[in-house]
């Protein structure tokens, strides 16, 4: 008759219906509490594998478990350690917009929230402690305004700071006039050369200085090139799906198709002007019919 030996570690058994030895029963029965059985029965398995035997078996089993154990008490100091961190940040965020709050109210600023009816309106102004969630900040005189600049009128005067934005927004608005000027006077230059200049056969090379170039990888884009010869207007006709077989201008991708008329100083001069941006000077243009415009309003973007 078999002498029955524990399932893990070999240690003769007196039990005739035991699997486990005391010891690799007491390790196990220890996981089971710890939570960490599926750990416990994998080093086990390990312990068996590297060949081990007897005592050494549970052993092993137990400086398994207790590094598991420590593992998941590290990661779990490690997640209360983020979360408190995570709830002082919170703490701080709050207790800075509490006194941003209390300087802009000294200063007659209001928070309003944004609800449609009136009632319902006043019966919500207040100073909440949040400043997010359809409230909005009025200055004293009524205009919204955002809290960046409510705390910049309140240290450096309302009027200085309003005038600075009314200012930049004139600004803004000037450059974007005269960013659609240059774009309509390049399309009417482009036009220009297309209508009464020639467009020769073949493959041309265009040697000479860029300008407006907006050409891109693409196989879009248009530019100008002005030599002691020609000025050229040459547009990009590269993208998948273009007529490939009107190019007559080597671009480096599938080609272009180029205008170009005898050199004029004058167009060159408005041209480089338009290229820095200004607008002056204007060469004399006649009026030119064409039948489609020139594709030369990307140059400067939008
Ligand atoms: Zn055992």
């Amino acid at each position: 008759m078999a002498t029955r030996t524990c399932q893990h570690c070999g240690t003769g058994l007196s039990s005739p219906r035991a699997k486990n030895c005391t010891a690799c029963s007491a390790v196990k029965a220890e996981a089971q509490q710890l939570g960490v059985y599926g750990s416990v029965v994998s080093a086990l398995g390990k312990a068996q594998r590297d060949g081990l035997t007897g005592p050494a078996v549970a052993e092993f089993a137990r400086t398994a478990m207790q590094a598991e154990v420590d593992r998941q008490n590290n990661a779990a100091r490690r997640q209360r350690e983020q979360e408190r961190e995570f709830d002082a940040k919170r703490e701080a965020r709050k207790a800075e917009r509490e006194a941003q709050n209390a300087i802009l109210r000294q200063h007659g600023y209001r928070w309003i929230k944004n609800v449609e009816d009136e009632e319902e309106a006043d019966a919500f102004a207040g100073w909440p402690s949040m400043t997010i969630g359809g409230w909005t900040l009025y200055a004293p005189d009524g205009v919204e305004v955002s809290v960046q600049q409510a705390l910049d009128e309140i240290k450096r005067g309302r009027d200085v700071v309003r005038s600075e934005i009314v200012e930049r927004e004139q600004a803004e608005a000037r450059a974007r006039e005269l960013k659609n000027q240059i774009k309509e006077r390049v399309g009417q230059i482009a036009d220009y050369i297309r209508a009464s200049g020639e467009r020769p056969d073949g493959w041309n090379h265009t040697e000479g200085e860029w300008v407006l170039d907006s050409g891109n990888i693409y196989g879009t884009g248009s530019w100008f090139v002005i030599n002691i010869d020609y000025i050229w207007y040459v547009r990009n006709n590269g993208m998948d799906g273009d007529d490939w077989g009107l190019n007559n201008v080597i671009t480096g991708g599938a080609g272009g198709i180029g205008y170009r008329i005898t050199f004029r100083q004058d167009i060159a001069d408005e041209l480089i002007r338009l290229q820095h941006g200004e607008l002056s000077d204007r060469f004399y243009l006649p009026h030119v019919e064409v039948k489609s415009r020139g594709v030369v309003a990307d140059f400067f973007g939008d």
